[in-house]
């Protein structure tokens, strides 16, 4: 059984139930079936993860970290070689298909790699002084114990983005595992104690966000936080954070624009398009579901666009194009952001309902929506829905359309599609987001570049890249003395 009955928190290397012996009830996307039943975590349980990570640190800190690194190394051996099984377990409580949970683990193992490497590297500075015979430099020390929280779109790059930098920088890690996808956040770290990981380094706890995940950064044994999540979630733990003077990260959500000028190519944008709202089912932090459209292609895109929508093929299996959204809730709210939209005015050109064949009606499948007609301060233009929803806007000229993508708070991704050297180039300068692509979609990062947005979609951290270094590790100057008669 490739998702087990029951799961447990881990915590000193041990398989341990919540201390309450309660357990949340999670369910199957696809057919909505009970999956499993987990462990419901509360800050007892987050407090024996962080004394764990906490008494484990010194220890982990003090191995060598090219040596570290050869853990992560090992690790990442391990899930690549048994990349059927951890994709199976992507595949089996996301509800994406097999192709894809395996697609997502290759990536997750990239990240490892690119990690393990940086154990090899950690670099500091050497910065000139004023002073004669004074040598400064800049080292990284571990900033202590890490709490992690992660979003459940996708498990094991979430997992990864956040576990394997916060790893080689020598910090003990307690990992809060989102509640609907916990199996695979469980199987990475008994792969990394199986390749060697001490015992206490890593731990992970599961349970709801308000009951296991504040105690994590309200612990004040934990150094640094690090948040992958929605923005209103990230804002509160951003004042808890503020409060205590705690450094955190958080990698919150998007209302990305998708613009198509009059000189693109349409074909290769619409294809481009297709994958930005509804690839994973559009539960992508980089979503494009904001398709910003210059007047005179309007018409023939949005044709050609909802003609390669109600294309597409929902399901589970390698051949299917969309799977469904995570849970009964966010499908609930989907469809009552359509249903308020419209009300608002807007039409629906596809979808904007969940989907009613017979195979498909037990699990939370969304029909791929793709609305016009709703104007640039409506609702829907400025919350994001996290599921496979997208609107279109016409702009009548470039100035509009780079004005309706700068037109949210939101700041993560953003794409245009042009032939033209001066628009493109204009729009990377001016456009207000962490990300920003020529010619294809609104993606997210590779492992080794940095991803991140302004705005309502972070506070200004990138991770991953050498960059997320940065929020692991406590940079210090040292200065040292090299002039035998300096006093
Ligand atoms: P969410 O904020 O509801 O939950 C995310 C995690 O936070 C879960 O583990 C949850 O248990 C926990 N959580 C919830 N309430 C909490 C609280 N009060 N205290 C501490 N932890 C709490 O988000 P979600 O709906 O599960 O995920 C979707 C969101 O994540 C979207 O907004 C999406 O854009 C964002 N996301 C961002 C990125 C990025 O890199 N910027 C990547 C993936 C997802």
């Amino acid at each position: 059984m490739i998702i087990p009955g029951t799961l447990d928190n881990h915590i000193g290397g041990l398989e341990v139930a919540a201390r309450s012996g309660e357990r949340i009830e999670k369910f199957d996307p696809c057919t909505g079936q009970l999956q499993s039943r987990i462990a419901r975590s509360a800050a007892a349980d987050v407090d024996d993860a962080v004394q764990a990570a906490k008494a484990a640190q010194p220890g982990w800190a003090a191995v060598p970290a090219v040596q570290r690194g050869q853990i992560l190394h090992r690790t990442a051996n391990i899930m690549e070689a048994k990349a059927d099984e951890l994709g199976a377990v992507v595949a089996a409580e996301t509800g994406k298909s097999l192709k894809e949970g395996k697609g997502e683990v290759g990536a997750a193992v990239q990240c490892a790699r690119f990690f393990a490497g940086e154990g090899q590297r950690l670099f500091g500075r050497t910065i000139p002084s004023g002073t004669t015979g004074k040598l400064n430099l800049t080292v990284r020390t571990p900033a202590g114990v890490a709490g992690l929280i992660i979003a459940a779109n996708t498990p094991a790059a979430n997992v990864a983005w956040k576990v394997f930098p916060a790893l080689i920088c020598g910090n003990g890690v307690v990992l809060k595992a989102a509640e609907d996808t916990p199996f695979t956040a469980g199987w990475i770290a008994r792969a990394a104690a199986e390749a060697g990981l001490p015992a206490g380094v890593l731990n992970v706890v599961h349970g709801l966000g308000a009951e296991a995940g504040e105690p994590l950064v309200l612990h004040d044994a934990v150094d640094v936080v690090s948040f992958t999540g929605s923005t209103r979630v990230g804002r509160r733990l951003a004042e808890l954070a503020g409060a205590r003077l705690k450094k955190i990260s958080l990698e919150l959500g998007g209302k990305n624009p998708f613009v198509v000028m009059d000189d693109a190519d349409l074909d290769k944008a619409v294809r481009w398009a297709v994958l930005s709202a509804f690839s994973n089912a559009g539960q992508r932090c980089a979503a494009g579901s904001r398709i910003i459209l210059h007047a005179p292609i309007y018409d023939v895109f949005a044709k050609k666009f909802v003609a390669a929508t109600r294309a597409l093929r929902l399901g589970n299996g390698d051949g299917d194009d969309l799977g469904p959204v995570i849970n009964a809730r966010q499908l609930a709210n989907m469809q009552a952001a359509v249903d308020r939209a419209r009300a608002r005015g807007g039409r629906v050109l596809v979808g904007g309902v969940r989907a009613d064949a017979p195979e498909l009606a037990a699990g939370f499948f969304m029909m791929p929506t793709i609305l016009e007609g709703v104007a640039a301060e409506d609702e829907i233009t400025h919350s994001e829905l996290f599921g496979p929803i997208t609107c279109l806007y016409r702009a009548d000229s470039f100035e509009h359309a780079l004005e309706l993508a700068n037109g949210t708070a939101y700041g993560l991704t953003a794409c245009i599609h042009t032939r033209s050297f001066d628009r493109a180039f204009l729009f990377c300068e001016r456009v207000r987001a962490g990300v920003a692509v020529i010619n294809a979609g609104t993606h997210g990062s590779e492992a080794h570049m940095p991803f991140g947005g302004r705005g309502l979609s972070g506070n200004g951290t990138r991770e991953p890249g050498t960059e997320a270094l940065d929020i692991y590790s406590e940079l210090k100057n040292i200065a040292i003395n090299t002039d035998p008669s300096g006093i």
